[in-house]
């Protein structure tokens, strides 16, 4: 190819993002506690509803997402004008980029922050900044002195992805009250409904003009496959967003399944329950066979080994006995291992697995 043809500056430098590995090799009974995902799935309703939506597609999905963001307004107490609906919160991610950050801009998260804020950065040509955590959980003063008058973007996940992590609400309003004024503090709620009584920033943010929060039907929902998140904000921000979004960016059956699983809040209380359940019965474990985890508040834990040696030799030990976890090299943890929170037989499973493995050493 012509030496002319180039993609845009930054565009070269992502390194692809890869999801969590959902296959073994000569297993067919592998348990994937990779990518965070609720082991329950979604609720009957809700799967009823997408193949009712098999019989409209032949028409074109309704562009306005209003009955979607009707029913989300209405499970969270929100004002549905100020909800933007996505394919999955990585498309408000990459919308809050496009709209907002570009070349000699900059764009701030976190050390061991979600790696689709490096990616959105580069794909719009801005620069990606990184503040140090404390302790593998994010650090108010390290974000404050690391914003600049170039930072129009600044990310974090709470709880955070991959250390499960949380800071207070008072810690978030310091943030959103000490950044310049051109910048937008993105608050991530992948795994908000995870976290007791947190409501993901929904209302601080009422009081402020600089904060949008992101939320997800990938992970409670049990509806990673759908691709479906949404932001709520400023009036003004949400304008701005609805103005790059394409008119026909959720299906038919991404917006009749989201409707009917956001209805759906008893599954999702279901699944919290038993998330904080086996999520409290794994530290436990974890901790009794000699393994740390910082306190999580989301679905999955960050179990701690002496190093990235044996972090690598019980990953390749819990493969063969057919477990898939997460190694977190690429979030700079590669002593750590991300483990999801699965289903009771699941995390018994993976328990006595690593049990095993630190025992026959
Ligand atoms: C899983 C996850 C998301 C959700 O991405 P979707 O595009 O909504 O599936 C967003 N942020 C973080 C930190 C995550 O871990």
């Amino acid at each position: 190819m012509s030496d002319a043809i180039r993609p845009r500056p930054g565009i070269m430098e992502i390194s692809p993002y890869e999801g969590g590995q959902s296959r073994l090799q000569g297993r067919r009974d592998a348990i994937k506690l990779s990518s965070n995902e609720n082991p329950f799935g979604p609720a009957e309703r809700v799967i009823e509803a997408f193949g009712r939506s098999g019989h409209t597609l032949h028409r074109y999905p309704p562009t306005d997402h209003g009955a979607l963001r009707d029913a989300i307004a209405a499970a969270h107490g929100l004002d549905p004008a100020r909800i933007i609906c996505g394919a999955g919160s990585d498309e408000i991610i990459t919308f809050l980029c496009r709209a907002y950050a570009g070349p000699g801009d900059e764009v701030l998260f976190t050390e061991h922050g979600f790696l689709m804020y490096r990616i959105s950065a580069l794909s719009v040509g801005a620069t990606p900044v990184e503040a140090p955590e404390r302790n593998r959980t994010t650090d108010v003063d390290a974000l404050l002195a690391a914003a600049t008058g170039r930072t129009r973007l600044v990310f974090i996940a709470n709880p955070n992805n991959p250390t499960g992590t949380m800071i207070p609400s008072s810690e978030i309003a310091r943030l959103a009250d000490g950044l310049p004024p051109q910048a937008i503090l993105v608050l991530d709620g992948a795994y908000a409904e995870y976290a007791e009584g947190y409501d993901g920033g929904a209302a601080l943010l009422e009081k402020r003009d600089n904060i949008v929060m992101t939320r997800t039907f990938s992970k409670i929902y049990g509806l990673g496959g759908l691709r479906v998140g949404w932001g709520y904000g400023p009036a003004a921000i949400i304008d701005v967003l609805g103005r790059l979004r394409g008119p026909f960016n959720l299906s038919t059956p991404q917006l009749e399944t989201g409707q009917v699983a956001v209805e759906e809040q008893g599954h999702v209380e279901r699944c919290r329950a038993e998330n904080a359940r086996m999520r409290a019965w794994l530290v436990e474990a974890l901790n009794g066979i000699g393994v740390a985890c910082d306190p999580s508040h989301a679905n999955f834990v960050l179990a701690r080994f002496r190093d990235a040696d044996e972090a690598a030799a019980c990953d390749a030990h819990l493969k063969s006995h057919g477990l898939i976890v997460r190694q977190v090299g690429s979030y700079k943890l590669p002593h750590c291992l991300r483990i999801t929170v699965g289903d009771e037989p699941s995390c018994r499973r993976v328990a006595h697995a690593i049990g095993q493995f630190l025992g026959a050493r």
